[in-house]
């Protein structure tokens, strides 16, 4: 399964980009807030963004 972004718990950090392995996360805007935004083509599903998460953004 791909990783899912809860948009409005998502700060916009970008902690979970930085631990990526695979440039798989980018900052995108749904036209109210930045958000973390999941290049799915590019995702491993190796989960590491999620337990970087402190707000509880992401999920499987
Ligand atoms: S670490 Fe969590 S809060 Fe920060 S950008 Fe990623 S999903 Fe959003
Ligand atoms: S699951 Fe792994 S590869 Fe996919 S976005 Fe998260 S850290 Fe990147």
């Amino acid at each position: 399964m791909p990783v899912s972004v809860d948009v409005e718990k998502c700060n916009a950090c970008l902690k979970c980009a930085d631990v990526c392995p695979n440039q798989s996360i980018e900052k995108a805007n749904n036209g109210t807030k930045d958000h973390a935004k999941i290049i799915e083509e590019n995702c491993i599903d190796c989960y590491v963004c999620i337990a970087e998460c402190e707000q509880g953004a992401l999920n499987q």
